[in-house]
């Protein structure tokens, strides 16, 4: 299967190829040049890890093994074998995509990428190492770095802002042990840290750094399709689970409410209704930073506006990269308005896209947000009421829901997609429960347990004995020296 550029149908590669690439040669995002049919019904009736091998099969199918990669993936990895629950809250479903090794959604897709890009390199007999380039808003650079941790041929960077992550996904990264991991905050946001990583891409010649640094650049950013396939499995596996539940009968319409940064979440949902599988409406959840929002209400894309530092970090964003793919295969594959509405993006920081362009959004995403005293008002709230405690971004997501609920009475059932654990961002959680205190972060984390009977991951309540052994903080444009240097 052929995937190209969003930007351009020459050149085109094999899926192995696009794992390997990331990110095309032109700056595109790629795309398979068709998207593939699966038999949803026999899908909706395995287990997680059966479901996988088929989705992710069917998009990267010049990967050989896929079945054997999907177990290696994730055996032993999540707390149960089903990967993602769902917890039936007596008013929304919530799908918990946060009980992997790191707390957070993104260990869905860091689990299988590693196997999927070393079964790419193999198969394509390259004997260069790979190097990882990843730009965090804090949870993707944690996975990744678990993820790709002591992986043969591989090396891994993480750039993080400096002051733009929670102290817990701090000290998750700057903990990380392994041979071929490095880690480095950034002064800026997350926009200069990944407007960083792909200067580094446009800096490098077929791939390679300048100098004599002979790895070969690949990225872990949902930039990547082979992170964005294993997404897809997980609202299979919600729908399977409301299927069991009585709550839906096969072929009626579930909506899912999903808390977006880079749009790479939400993006697996709309591959996933492509697929076949029966989603009624998308609903993006944004925080202050609400760029999104704007965008699939009004067709402008305006990225021209401050960058707020919030309680959910990983939604702390203004250029959402996979954007572009919704834009490409929205637009019926129009390549050239693809590039050039990059091109505006860049240039003049906004576009907007053509009536009909903006219609076809319209029609199957709906979009809101909340700001930090929303976020907070609603864990109390979901906690007081409905017994379950969210994270931050959940909490977005969660409001957002009602919001969509209240002003369109669309009473389909609504599948909340909850990001992370509330133990990520325990300063916020708590005092979203009560008035704070003065106690460092890991004193907040077990008040909470305390407070909520909710129990602590083992992978958090462990940090704070660890060594810190990346504390190296740069300016924006030393990157690339950075990286020269490893
Ligand atoms: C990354 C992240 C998001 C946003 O997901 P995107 O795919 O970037 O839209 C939301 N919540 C949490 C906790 C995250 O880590």
């Amino acid at each position: 299967m052929f995937y190209h550029s969003t930007r351009s149908k020459e050149h085109p590669v094999d899926s192995a190829q696009a794992v390997l690439s990331g990110l095309a040669a032109d700056g595109g995002l790629y795309v398979p040049a068709q998207l593939p049919t699966i038999d949803v019904e026999a899908c909706l009736k395995e287990d997680t890890m059966s479901m996988a091998t088929r989705i992710i099969g069917a998009l990267l199918p010049d990967i050989e093994n896929m079945d054997a990669l999907v177990r290696r993936a994730y055996t032993g990895k999540f707390q149960s074998e089903e990967l993602t629950p769902t917890v039936d809250t007596g008013h929304f479903t919530v799908l918990e995509l946060f009980r992997g090794p790191t707390s957070a959604f993104k260990d869905v897709a860091l689990c299988m990428l590693p196997q999927l890009l070393t079964a790419a390199k193999n198969q394509k007999g390259m004997d260069e190492d790979i190097l990882i380039l990843t730009a965090t808003s804090g949870d993707t650079g944690k996975a990744a770095l678990a993820g790709f941790r002591d992986v043969e041929g591989v090396k891994i960077c993480v750039f993080y802002p400096e002051g733009g992550v929670s102290k817990v996904q701090r000290a998750q990264m700057v903990t990380q042990e392994g041979h071929n991991v490095a880690v480095c905050a950034v002064v800026g946001n997350f926009d200069d840290a990944q407007t960083g990583v792909k200067n580094i891409f446009a800096a490098a010649q077929n791939g390679r750094l300048p100098g004599g640094n002979r790895c070969r650049l690949s990225t872990a950013n949902s930039i990547n399709i082979g992170r964005l396939a294993p997404q897809i499995t997980y609202y299979f596996k919600a729908y399977a689970d409301l299927l069991k539940r009585g709550i839906v009968k096969m072929g009626e319409k579930v909506n899912f409410c999903v808390p977006t940064g880079n749009f790479g979440d939400i993006l697996a949902g709309w591959l996933a209704k492509r697929l076949g599988l029966p989603v009624g409406t998308l609903v993006c959840a944004s925080n202050a930073n609400n760029v999104l929002t704007d965008f699939i209400r009004t067709g402008t894309y305006d990225r021209r506006r401050p960058l707020h530092k919030t309680i959910s970090p990983s939604m702390d964003i203004l250029v959402s990269s996979n954007l572009e793919r919704l834009l490409y295969f929205m637009s019926g594959g129009d390549t050239e308005l693809v590039a050039e509405l990059m091109v505006q993006l860049n240039t003049e920081g906004v576009y907007t896209v053509p009536e009909e362009l903006k219609n076809a959004i319209g029609a199957e995403f709906w979009a809101g947000c909340c700001d930090d005293a929303g976020a907070e008002q609603t864990i109390a709230r979901v906690w007081a009421q409905n017994g379950y405690l969210c994270d931050t971004h959940t909490a977005t997501g969660w409001a957002v829901a009602e919001d969509y609920v209240a002003q369109t009475g669309d009473n389909r059932p609504m599948v909340v997609l909850s990001t992370a654990s509330p133990y990520k961002f325990p300063a916020a959680v708590l005092a979203a429960l009560e008035k704070p205190e003065q106690m460092d972060e890991f004193s907040k984390m077990e008040r909470l347990q305390n407070k909520t009977g909710v129990p602590i991951p083992g992978n958090l309540s462990g940090l704070q004995e660890k060594q810190e052994r990346h504390t190296g903080v740069i300016e924006k444009d030393k990157m690339l020296e950075f990286v020269m240097g490893l």
